[in-house]
């Protein structure tokens, strides 16, 4: 049976510098855990062969496809505002894959072995946070958030040694492409001018390409990656996503979520919220997270000076006059979404403070962020408190204000508020029935109801439980 890989490579073509050429070091014996069958489909995969010993094979880097030229990337990065030379040290990128549709995406294998990048790392991943990132990004996939996907997991047979031994794993990842920030920060700091712009071409085609014809392509290509990204942390902000890792390396030119190390969602809205345990001084926190892309945008612009004009005045000047535009353009489509989730088709001057007062509100009477907006939409917002009535009094008279029938509104309602999100210890549990006894139900049906957020369906009442209150903050770490 074949697979129907259609591999073309084109990150390979790059100057050499770009990456290393490697191959994954083979596992004794893998095994598959999760296949992501609907992806498979997308991407013009059959799935059955993807699913026998061949396929697994694949997943595991125990065998090469044809077609395929496994590399490991070389970018660097500032990781919480320190700077660092880092690169693919446990991922492999088998190729690109070229869609029936045309379409290309990359094929990645994460926690496939040590590269020349890897630094102290062992090269490997635990099944816990492989199934992690598996979970989540495909939630987010449904949540109509722009994300990198999850084909597989499969078990390696061999252990990994962190604070204890955990079952080995390999996650098969799907992007638009792994270009980051720190790719060209990379390039920048390390390459010539010549490699850098080779880098930014290659970008601009394959991701930007009516930039090809700019007066100035990477002035665009710069004003593309900035409303690509203020957009996508405006997804974020809007269904309560935490990243928790933010760093310039994870962050894609082509504005896809990537790496899901310590992120989590919010249950009450709170923006100091913190999942991650290396986190300390809450640099990534849910309510900076807008700042911190903001900040990362400018690192970008940059790496990008060299190309954005000959004379470095004028560069910095071009730079610092697109970026400066950052927040305005943050904060348009975070309104927009807001607006959305409050039913609202029309614009008043006035939103933006009926918006901030809801969120205040929140914030002081410790309200779960998903489910205020999930009983707003369902018509049953039952509190008592004076200044909550009040509030929903007024948005009440905000939205008869427009031209639209309450069921519609309340349809618009549907449509951009999520019914349920990936809960914690809903992850959590799943994950611990898969990793610590081998079952994996309990996540294949956290999959399932996940999959379609906006559904409303009676299974998901089940799932849309905020947990119980606890002592202690939640905390995640870093799949290391
Ligand atoms: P991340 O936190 O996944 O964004 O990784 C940051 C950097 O550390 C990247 O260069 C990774 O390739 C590298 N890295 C993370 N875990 C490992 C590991 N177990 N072995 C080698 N390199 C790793
Ligand atoms: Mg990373």
């Amino acid at each position: 049976m074949n697979a129907n890989w259609n591999f073309d490579n084109s990150y390979a073509r790059l100057p050499e510098r770009f990456f290393t050429k490697i191959r994954p070091t083979p596992v004794s014996d893998p095994k598959l855990v999760v296949l992501n069958r609907s992806l498979a489909d997308e991407l013009g995969l059959c799935a059955e062969a993807l699913a026998g010993e061949e396929g697994v094979a694949v997943f595991a880097g125990n065998r090469i496809p044809e077609g395929a030229e496994p590399l490991a990337q070389a970018y660097a990065g500032h990781q919480f505002g320190h700077f660092n030379m880092l690169g693919d040290g446990r991922a492999i990128l088998l190729g690109e894959h070229v869609t029936p549709n045309g379409e290309r995406v990359d094929i990645q294998l994460k926690g496939s072995g040590r590269t020349p990048y890897s630094r102290g790392g062992d090269g490997r991943a635990a099944l816990g946070p492989m199934l992690r990132e598996y979970i989540i990004s495909e939630a987010m996939h449904a949540l109509r958030i722009p994300t990198t996907r999850s084909l597989a997991v499969v078990t390696t047979g061999e252990v990994v040694i962190r604070d204890k031994e955990l079952p080995g794993a390999i996650l098969t990842r799907v992007a638009a492409s792994h270009l980051r920030v720190g790719t060209f920060q990379y390039a920048a700091r390390f390459l010539s001018k010549e490699e850098l712009q080779a880098l930014a071409d290659y970008a601009i085609k394959r991701h930007y390409p009516n930039g090809e014809h700019a007066p100035n392509r990477y002035l665009f290509f710069l004003e593309e990656v900035m409303k690509k990204q203020a957009e996508l942390v405006a997804k974020w902000q809007l269904v309560g996503f935490v990243h928790g890792v933010m760093n310039t390396d994870n962050m894609t030119i082509s504005g896809e979520t990537i790496d899901y190390g310590p992120c989590a969602f919010m249950d009450v809205y709170d923006p100091t919220t913190v999942f991650s345990s290396i986190d300390t001084q809450g640099r990534y926190a849910y309510g900076n997270q807008p700042y911190i892309a903001g900040w990362n945008i400018a690192r970008f612009a940059e790496s990008l000076l060299p190309l954005l004009h000959e004379k470095e005045e004028k560069a910095i000047e071009l730079a610092q006059e697109a970026i400066a535009q950052f927040p305005t353009l943050y904060e348009t489509y975070w309104l927009q979404g807001m607006r959305a989730k409050l039913g609202l088709c029309t614009e008043e001057a006035e939103d933006k403070k009926l918006i901030g007062e809801l969120l205040h509100l929140m914030y002081t009477y410790r309200a779960d962020y998903t489910n205020t907006f999930r009983a707003l939409t369902l018509d049953e917002w039952h509190f008592c408190e004076k200044e909550l009535c009040d509030w929903y009094t007024r948005w009440q008279k905000r939205i008869a204000r427009q031209d639209m029938t309450k069921e519609e509104v309340y349809e618009r309602m549907r449509q951009n508020n999520p019914a349920i999100i990936p809960r914690n210890y809903r992850v959590e549990e799943a994950l611990a029935a898969a990793v610590e006894r081998g079952d994996n139900t309990v996540m294949e049906r956290l999959l399932y109801v996940l999959k379609r957020p906006y559904a409303y369906t009676k299974e998901q009442e089940e799932y849309a439980k905020p947990p119980e209150p606890s002592d202690r903050p939640y905390r995640t770490f870093c799949g290391t």
